[in-house]
């Protein structure tokens, strides 16, 4: 079920990020550890990530300020619908995440934070009574319009919705928890609308602990300073939602049978970015490809 990609090993970020380095003024300790201590870890022109000394956590420091991000989600829908191939693969990776996720849930309240035009939402069962919320006015729109359950998508924060305690059975964080700006605000609203024993899935989400984020650092397909503001591993992100008693029951790293794998090209491109960086030439190594552990999927339950 490959998808072709154009050339995406070449392409760096395809965006003009330096238009916003006028926003780039929140500095953040640790969220994980509170450590004040840190380290540079990768550098994408005037952007940073640093990794804290203590636990090793990695995020963008400073990152943009929330007029920053506010501009840049305006038209996020829009600026993703252009890119055909991308959202053609993505159409087959809410396959696979849904299976995934159906195996532990498949009916009862849900509710994907960052819903954007309720795609993903469209795709689960019916047997769910759907819900959703998005800052991006133009994708709620396009969900009111296409969908039945698009009288329950709201263009608001999480933090600003009025569902009752303990209302959902699940919280859906597709691609979303690396873009928040407090993760740990938001982390704690989700605590506060699932019932106990309800289940919140994350996927899509970028993992550092993974042999190409180590490897390439700011080449990684998933550094974006911008989009991706936290840098998450499975300990790091367990360690965070266990503190708003979001315990971890599974767990997968999807790959090979995602449209973004293509497993020749994808270990060729890599053996030879790790040769040309023990050769001194990391100048030369384009952005990486899909790989083994990029990306997770997992399940916490609220006990
Ligand atoms: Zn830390």
């Amino acid at each position: 079920m490959t998808v072709k990609h154009k050339d995406c090993n070449s392409e760096l970020i395809p965006e003009d990020l330096e238009a916003y380095t006028g926003y780039m003024d929140t500095y953040r300790d640790c969220i994980i550890c509170k450590s004040r201590e840190n380290r540079l870890w990768a550098k994408y022109g005037s952007y940073k990530a640093v990794k804290c000394n203590k636990c090793n956590f990695i995020w963008i420091n400073p990152s943009l300020n929330e007029a920053g991000l506010n501009r840049y989600y305006q038209d996020y829908i829009g600026m993703r619908f252009k890119d055909e191939i991308k959202t053609r693969q993505r159409k087959l990776q809410y396959q696979i995440d849904k299976d995934f996720l159906q195996v532990y849930i498949s009916s009862g309240k849900v509710l994907d934070v960052g819903c954007s035009g309720g795609f993903f939402l469209n795709v689960l069962s019916n047997n769910f009574d759907k819900y959703g919320v998005e800052l991006d006015a133009k994708a709620v729109e396009y969900a009111k319009k296409k969908y039945s359950f698009g009288k329950n998508i709201f263009n608001l924060n999480l933090q600003d919705t009025k569902f009752p305690k303990g209302f959902f059975d699940l919280i859906i964080m597709r691609g979303v928890i690396e873009h928040l700006f407090d993760p740990l605000v938001v982390l704690k609203k989700v605590q506060g609308l699932l019932r106990k024993g309800g289940l919140f899935f994350i996927c899509a989400t970028p993992n550092v602990d993974s042999f190409c984020a180590k490897l390439y650092r700011q080449k990684w397909n998933q550094f974006h300073p911008i989009r991706h503001l936290f840098y998450f591993s499975l300990s790091s992100l367990s360690r965070l939602c266990s503190q708003f008693n979001l315990n971890l029951i599974t767990k997968d790293f999807p790959y090979l049978e995602t449209p973004y794998a293509d497993i020749h090209r994808d270990h060729y491109e890599v053996l030879k970015a790790y040769e040309l960086k023990n050769d001194g030439h990391f100048d030369k190594i384009n952005r990486s490809p899909a790989f083994w552990g990029n990306m997770m999927s997992l399940v916490f339950k609220r006990d």
